[in-house]
Parts: structure tokens; sequence; C-alpha cells
């Protein structure tokens, strides 16, 4: 069997739950062995889902999912039948082909009231900002930064009161706050 990247895209949250015939299982992992694009399009999907399965991606920026919705009939992603995890992963699929996380968090998290203080590290965060930290560390990250350790115990807040709490934001995810 062989499949191409969009029935790739398709099948990836079957594929991530395991609720996949073999042969196309096989059929997905020869293909995303060879190809680089769904390859990055399974690890976003993955953090994502990692991320935001739970009922705090609820509290994210209305915007933030409109436009992927947007962007979503944009590129004529196959509509998933899967309900929100299935629509989650093919915007995650859409934002990944069309250029990339980054793209999608700095839309997403930038604040115009950056930048009002310097007095303490992290004080650039723009505070309604949502950030993850796992709850054995010290840092907060944005979404989808690659240093989040310890995936299993992750959690979703405000900067706000990851900072208090005592927090110290990412040095990588978090430098253009951070810059002073
Ligand atoms: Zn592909
Ligand atoms: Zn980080």
């Amino acid at each position: 069997m062989v499949v191409n990247c969009e029935e790739v895209w398709r099948e990836i949250s079957s594929y991530l739950d395991g609720g996949i015939e073999p042969d196309l299982r096989l059929a997905m992992d020869e293909h995303i062995r060879g190809c680089r694009r769904c390859a990055a399009v399974l690890d976003g999907t993955r953090n994502i889902v990692q991320l935001y399965g739970d009922e705090r991606m609820l509290e994210m920026p209305l915007g933030f999912s409109q436009r992927l919705q947007h962007r979503l009939e944009q590129e004529n992603m196959p509509r998933s039948r899967r309900g929100f995890l299935g629509w989650m992963v093919a915007a995650a699929a859409a934002v990944l082909v069309a250029g990339g996380l980054e793209a999608a968090r700095s839309s997403a998290f930038s604040h115009p009231e950056l930048r009002s203080e310097h007095a303490q590290p992290g004080a650039g965060v723009p505070p309604n900002m949502l950030v993850v930290v796992s709850t054995d560390g010290k840092t907060f990250h944005a979404a989808g930064c690659p240093f989040i350790h310890d995936k299993a115990h992750i959690q979703t807040i405000q900067a706000r009161e990851a900072l208090r709490q005592g927090y110290a934001p990412c040095v990588r995810c978090m430098r253009k706050y951070l810059a002073s």
C-alpha cells in the first residue's frame, strides 16, 4: 500500500490514537520516513494533541481558532469526522504546512501590552499569554517549544500565574520578551 501526503494528514489522528489498520500504519510509517513535511506534521500534531488535548484549549483566544479555521478552508484540507481532536489535527497540519508553528504562535500570542516593565525577569511577557509549564519544572514556555521536558505533566496557564508561582521564562522560546 502506498499513501500520499493528504492521506497521511487525513488519517493522522487515527494514527496517533492507534485506531488504524496495520497495513495503513505501515504505509504511513513508510511515507513519513521519507517525507519531511509529513514528519513535521506528525511531530507538531503530537505536540498539539498533548498540549491542548484537554479543556484548556477552550481558553485559547477566539481569534486564534477563527484564523485557523479560515486558513483551513483556504487550504482545502479534508474535514475530519473525528470531532474536536480531528479538527485540531487538521488545523495543526494546515498551519505546519503553511509555514510552521512559529508563525501561528507569534500571531496568536503577541499582545500589544508588551514591554510594559523590565523590572523583573519575565516582566515583559504579556500577563494574559497562555504558557506551558511542567509541574516539576522551573520554567514556562510558549506552546510548542521544543525544550518542554516531561510532557506528561504539563499544564497550560496564564503567564501572570506562572510568574506568581515562581516559574521563570524559558530563555529559548521567551527570548523576544526577555530582550531589554
Ligand atoms: Zn508526505
Ligand atoms: Zn521554551
